[in-house]
């Protein structure tokens, strides 16, 4: 490791001024990305910010049609959250696949979200959700918040401070991961709004992705549907050393029911 400063300022105003102010600054949430990246010098910032004093971006809170959750929840807390189990069961269940315990106890829907790792199992379910990204200056569509592998809209300063969820109880989340990390190489979001479903997937691609052709279908239509004839031509799926795109595009097209039924059991 080599040396870098380390700030704990308590309030978002701090916290942007000290990042406009360092040379290569980088806020610190749960670490578990960051840390080990500063380890492998992937990357190596000369100042770190940590947030985690910063009370605003804590807490998770329900209102009418929406669950606001702060930036800084971790994701067991999502995980063993009850607002969460009741309203959007999906998502509770998503952040009990991530990784093992000790990274659920540290890492946070934030960071995770902020990293944009193509193989990160939340931005399955913001997408599907049509979830809001609240940061200290705007806020962000998950549409246009995932810009690219590892790349988002968030300008160098931004601080996500929460992201807005609206209420789904039929929802459900399902992968095939990897046997060390659990990183997805295939996850696939399902929600259904009313009568129209929303169905996203991460891990197979350079970004998480809809997939249109099932979109705003109705659950009548979509228990007849032959999966096998989906066309996933214009996606670019990836081929790595865990799967090959002829494989990731095997394994969308045969969990596609199950993932169905089981947001459909959801009620
Ligand atoms: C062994 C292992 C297995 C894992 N498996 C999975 C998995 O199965 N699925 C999965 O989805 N993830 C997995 N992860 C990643 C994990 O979910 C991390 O928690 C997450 O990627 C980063 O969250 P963090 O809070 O630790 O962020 P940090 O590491 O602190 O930060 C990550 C990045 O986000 C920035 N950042 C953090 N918070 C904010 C904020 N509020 N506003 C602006 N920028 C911010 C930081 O500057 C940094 O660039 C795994 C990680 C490890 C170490």
């Amino acid at each position: 490791m080599y040396k870098f400063r380390y700030h704990k300022p308590s309030s978002l105003k701090e916290s942007i001024s000290l990042f406009k102010e360092k040379e290569f600054p980088k806020y610190l949430s749960g670490g578990m990305t960051l840390i080990p990246s500063m380890k492998q010098l992937l990357s190596s910032p000369t100042d770190l910010i940590d947030i985690q004093n910063i009370e605003e971006l804590k807490g998770i809170h329900k209102t009418e049609n929406t669950i606001i959750v702060g930036a800084l929840t971790t994701h067991n807390e999502v995980a063993n959250s009850s607002i969460i189990k009741k309203n959007i069961r999906g998502l509770s269940y998503l952040a009990s696949k991530i990784a093992d315990n000790a990274v659920r106890n540290c890492g946070t829907i934030g960071g995770s979200i902020c990293n944009a790792d193509p193989a990160a199992d939340y931005p399955a379910a913001l997408l599907s959700l049509n979830a809001i990204v609240t940061t200290n200056i705007r806020e962000i569509s998950a549409k246009d918040f995932f810009v690219d592998m590892f790349e988002t809209k968030l300008e160098s300063y931004e601080i996500v401070k929460s992201v807005t969820f609206p209420i789904k109880p039929k929802s459900y989340y399902l992968k095939i991961s990897s046997q060390a990390s659990k990183y997805a190489i295939v996850g696939m979001f399902g929600s259904f709004d009313k009568d129209k479903a929303s169905i996203s997937i991460t891990g197979a691609a350079n970004k998480v992705f809809y997939l249109q052709d099932v979109n705003n279908q109705s659950p009548d239509k979509l228990k007849d549907y032959d999966f096998q004839k989906l066309d996933l031509s214009e996606i670019n799926i990836n081929s790595d050393i865990h799967a090959s795109a002829e494989y990731r595009s095997s394994i969308i097209k045969n969990m596609l029911p199950k993932l169905i039924n089981n947001v459909l059991k959801d009620e």
